[in-house]
């Protein structure tokens, strides 16, 4: 297939771009490099299947060839970055689905949007099924991303009701692994370059506070069956296994062998208290689910941030 995918320098999307390459697909990735990072797909220069485009896909991208497959998935998704770029996160939310939509309804393609479960909001159930609706914000400061998520998930079926686009919806939960930037704010990184450097871990909070951490490899392969399935409703994929803050602290402590410190931060507003996906349909619709263990996925990611300067 000939795939475009936006934010494709980004974290997930370039692991993403990684596997379809391996799969034989021609990928296009589109990016404006805000968040994402040319490093990321260097590795694919002068591969004949790989296609890059500096371009911000909030503005109307005129692409002539063919495509099969159109995958959503640009975005800042840090809450640092998104709370720094908010006017750019509610754009590609909106002008950006827009765009990206536009171009799968003209070439006749399919389309995949990478939506979050931040459209959960500070969840009052746990875990969390696609059913719920969520308990969101809609004026706080994480409401840029989870509103902009909102709308697209919106957008995404008006176009499948309205013009009979074959759309599908993921909801993306915390993912951790090799490429993330070691500033972009989120804890995973934060936690191994402050162990690296031997600084105490930041717990923002009581640390009381649970997330669920999801591997890349894992996560990509559940794209990759969600794009290759024919559901069309929002699948959760993320990993169910569900922490503490100050557990994964503990986890990455004795991964990196320094000893446990650890110094308090505020909570940012409207932290969720906690995160878990449930993930029986993923499991039942895409015979997907995570096989990598936080132990393992950490140990790679701080064998990366070692290798790549911390
Ligand atoms: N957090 C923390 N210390 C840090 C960074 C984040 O305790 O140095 C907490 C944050 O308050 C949140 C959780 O870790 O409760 C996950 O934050 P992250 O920014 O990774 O992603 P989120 O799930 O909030 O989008």
């Amino acid at each position: 297939m000939k795939i475009l995918i936006t934010g494709g320098a980004g974290f997930i999307a370039s692991h993403l771009t990684d596997l379809l390459l391996q799969e034989g697909h021609f990928v296009i990735c589109v990016d404006n490099l805000i968040t994402g990072s040319l490093h990321n797909i260097k590795h694919h220069e002068g591969n004949k299947s790989f296609k890059f485009i500096e371009h911000d896909i909030s503005s109307h991208l005129d692409y002539k060839d063919k495509l099969d497959f159109v995958l959503h998935l640009a975005s800042p998704a840090s809450p640092v970055d998104y709370m720094e770029l908010p006017i750019e996160t509610l754009e590609v939310g909106s002008l950006g689905t827009f765009n990206a939509l536009e171009l799968a309804k003209e070439k006749g393609a399919k389309f995949l949007f990478a939506s979050t479960s931040e459209i959960y909001g500070d969840p009052l159930v746990s875990p969390q099924k696609e059913e719920y609706f969520g308990n969101v914000n809609s004026i706080g400061p994480r409401s840029v991303y989870d509103e902009a998520k909102r709308f697209a998930e919106a957008t995404t079926m008006a176009y499948r009701r309205h013009y009979g686009l074959d759309t599908r919806i993921i909801r993306i939960f915390n993912t951790y692994g090799p490429r993330m930037r070691k500033n972009d704010g989120r804890v995973v990184p934060n936690f191994i370059n402050q162990a690296l450097n031997g600084n105490p871990f930041t717990i923002y909070g009581d640390g009381r506070q649970t997330r669920s951490f999801c591997y890349v490899s894992d996560l990509v392969d559940g794209i990759y069956r969600a794009m290759k399935s024919d559901i069309h409703t929002p699948i959760n994929l993320g990993n169910p296994n569900e922490f503490t803050m100050i557990e994964l602290a503990e986890v990455v402590s004795r991964i990196v062998a320094i000893p446990l410190e650890m110094i308090s931060k505020p909570l940012p507003e409207d932290d969720p208290k906690q995160r878990r996906p449930d993930i029986s349909k993923a499991k039942k619709e895409l015979g997907w689910e995570p096989v990598v263990q936080l132990e393992e996925g950490i140990l790679k990611t701080v064998k990366w941030f070692k290798d790549n300067g911390k």
